[in-house]
């Protein structure tokens, strides 16, 4: 899950973000001035940072070099929306710019995009309610308890999980986990995906499909 700090002095504006984005999955923190921005981004870990401009005690230029420091993306989000406030936003290294009043729509989008360019986005694939995959560390949990998987495990259950609601062919998937080519010995598979499913609780939602091969359904 994303982390996002909020910086913004107007309570029912940072209300509404932190509504939006916590409703679309991120974990949101707020902050309502520039000092409190300044000292959670010391503390805590962000992957991206909303950053009013006007900010009490601190402004957000001067919280951006907190950010920069610490490699944290920032949009900023602000009533100040001259083209001349933007290309200098832009200028001192923000990644996006939105101006005040916006669509939670158009936040959202532009939330999704900066972490996407700043490789922020697909570390961590859940397939809930219960399981998560740190595609980083290869490390899988089940309500957050590690499960021990062998490679070709890891590797089965990530192509599924990129593949959900799809049948995938026992060539496919012998082909893309072992690397090599199907000479149709349906046992290695098989035999892997059943502990896999067994380790991971999945009996019910990895089903085998007739003929074909098997799909993760969700
Ligand atoms: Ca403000």
């Amino acid at each position: 899950m994303n982390r996002i700090l909020i910086a913004e002095d107007e309570a029912p504006i940072a209300n509404l973000v932190k509504t939006a984005l916590s409703d679309a999955g991120y974990a949101c923190v707020w902050a309502a001035d520039g000092n409190a921005a300044a000292d959670l981004l010391e503390t805590t870990p962000f992957d991206l940072v909303l950053l009013d401009i006007m900010l009490p005690k601190a402004n957000g230029y001067e919280v951006l070099d907190y950010c920069k420091a610490l490699d944290v993306p920032v949009i900023f989000l602000t009533a100040k929306g001259s083209v001349e406030d933007r290309v200098y936003g832009l200028h001192l290294g923000a990644e996006d710019y939105i101006t005040k009043p916006f669509e939670l729509m158009e936040l959202l989008a532009r939330v999704e995009t900066v972490l996407r360019r700043c490789g922020k986005t697909g570390r961590i694939l859940s397939l809930p309610p219960d399981i998560e995959i740190d595609t980083a560390s290869r490390k899988v949990t089940r309500n957050g308890v590690p499960v021990a998987l062998t490679a070709k495990e890891y590797d089965l259950l990530l192509l599924f999980v990129q593949n959900k609601n799809i049948a995938l062919y026992r060539d496919r998937i012998y082909e893309r986990v072992w690397g090599e080519e199907y000479l149709g010995d349906s046992r290695t598979v098989d035999l892997h995906i059943q502990r896999m499913r067994k380790k991971l609780g999945l009996e019910d939602r990895l089903v085998a499909v007739y003929k074909i091969g098997y799909r993760l359904e969700v």
